[in-house]
């Protein structure tokens, strides 16, 4: 039976059949059901890429248990449903956090390896991919892989940002970051346009663990001005907190029956928000807060209307083509939020991964016409810069695009289960 999932954007809708994974030793219908498998783990991407319209989804919340952890070497493993909160309430007390996380804690360990996720340290940390030392992988022909550097080496740079599609990761050993508390000392500065960001960045990828910044882009007064935010571990012995964070604590009630984001309300909380900080403050503050603003609301995208919400996340290489990207998205009618981040130069940790050299930009918009007309251009400025779309957070990149940003894409192919396949990848590789 088919029924509805949705991502986190609310875009495109989408109808599976859904197939629970709770344990490792569970059977799974490869042979009983003639469609394609998915992994979909807590549907936190913005895309198409955790949907498989019409076919059948493994859900892996249930997968979800903790197998060992060495609190002396910051070694865990765990099943591959587990979420980046769940790990963060064993870990966290006892000294260690995650070495790289996305701006929300509800993501699950294999989703972070399928897309290679990235954090505000990627200049210093690489990505996710980075700090996996090993995983299972369970193929539909009933073998299992165990992937490292070392082993079957191929298999674990393939599956690292592999989108899901080379089999059902089951548990991945990670190693985790020490910390000597769960506060932050953290800076927030209020600059006046894209040459400031890089000035800002410039004077702290080497000093600052943490960096990057939230852009107004819809003021029309200097381009991409905004708040540049940058942050280290605190190392204060008297500072004994070691709490995971919590929240939510605002929820959204139900679906906005319209979107209560338009340019001109947006206009005004992207000036205000800006204004209203001090040009420069210091604080030393809890992790929630620094890394997961967005996660004290619960089910924020709900705002965005019944409609949805679009996200664009690009890799722009050139200062010139950040430029071009900036201009145009304020022109396209305004983004929610902005959000840069200069990436550092590690060579990526997957054969597919998103990340590299250059400056990502995220730009949210609420689901219109005017969005789906306008954002190849978008896409356009970014190919032609030589940079790539974020799989993650798209449900439109055409397939020439595709191939352009991922020229390697069909070195994946010989690790693709026969049996697995996705909407985003159907919809980019279709000729
Ligand atoms: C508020 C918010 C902030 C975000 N910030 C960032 C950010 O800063 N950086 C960043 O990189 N991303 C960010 N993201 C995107 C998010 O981190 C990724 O989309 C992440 O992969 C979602 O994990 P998930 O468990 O929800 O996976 P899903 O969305 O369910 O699936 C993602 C992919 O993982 C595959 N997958 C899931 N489980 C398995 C498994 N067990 N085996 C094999 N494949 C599997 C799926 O097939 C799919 O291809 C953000 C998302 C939100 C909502």
């Amino acid at each position: 039976m088919l029924s509805e999932v949705q991502n986190w954007a609310r875009f495109p809708r989408s109808r599976s059949i859904l197939i629970p994974v709770n344990s490792q030793e569970q059977e799974i219908p490869f042979d009983r059901l003639d469609v394609s498998f998915l992994p979909h783990g807590m549907g936190r991407s913005l895309g198409d890429s955790c949907l498989n319209d019409g076919n059948a989804l493994l859900t892996t919340r249930g997968l979800n248990r903790i197998i060992a952890f060495d609190a002396d070497r910051g070694r865990l493993v765990a099943e591959a449903g587990i979420t980046f909160d769940a790990i963060m309430r064993l870990s966290i007390p006892q000294g260690w956090f995650l070495p790289v996380t996305p701006g929300t804690r509800f993501v699950s360990l294999g989703g972070a390896v399928a897309n290679d996720v990235h954090g505000k340290n990627h200049h210093c940390a690489g990505t996710f991919g980075h700090h996996v030392v090993r995983f299972s992988l369970r193929r539909s022909d009933g073998s299992r892989l165990i992937c490292s550097a070392d082993e079957n080496a191929a298999w674990f740079r393939a599956t690292i940002g592999g989108l899901g599609l080379t089999g059902l990761i089951e548990w991945v050993e990670l190693q985790l970051k020490p910390v000597a508390n769960s506060s932050i000392d953290s800076e927030t500065i209020r600059y006046g346009d894209i040459d400031e960001f890089y000035a800002l960045n410039e004077e702290s990828v080497s000093r600052y663990d943490y960096a990057v910044a939230w852009a107004d882009t819809l003021s029309g007064k200097g381009l991409g001005r905004g708040l540049f935010i940058r942050g280290n571990h605190n190392t204060d012995p008297e500072r004994r907190e070691r709490k995971a964070p919590a929240g939510p604590y605002v929820g959204i009630p139900g679906v906005f029956p319209f979107s209560l984001l338009n340019r001109g309300t947006l206009k005004i909380f992207n000036s205000t928000f800006y204004r209203a900080r001090p040009s420069r403050k210091k604080a030393v503050v809890p992790l929630g807060p620094f890394f997961y603003p967005l996660d004290s609301i619960g089910a924020y995208h709900r705002i965005y209307g019944p409609r949805g919400m679009i996200q664009w996340q690009g890799l722009i290489p050139s200062r010139e083509a950040v430029r071009e990207v900036l201009t145009a998205s304020t022109r396209v009618g305004g983004s929610f939020l902005t959000v840069l981040k200069v990436m550092g130069n590690r060579a990526p940790a997957g054969l597919m991964s998103f990340s590299g050299e250059g400056v990502t930009i995220s730009l949210d918009f609420p689901h219109s016409r005017n969005v789906l007309e306008t954002r190849p251009r978008l896409d356009d400025i970014v190919a032609a810069a030589g940079g790539r779309l974020y799989p993650a957070k798209d449900a439109r990149m055409s397939g020439a695009n595709f191939r352009r940003y991922f020229p390697q894409w069909q070195e994946l192919l010989p690790f693709i289960d026969r049996r697995f396949s996705s909407s985003f990848w159907r919809r980019v590789t279709a000729k």
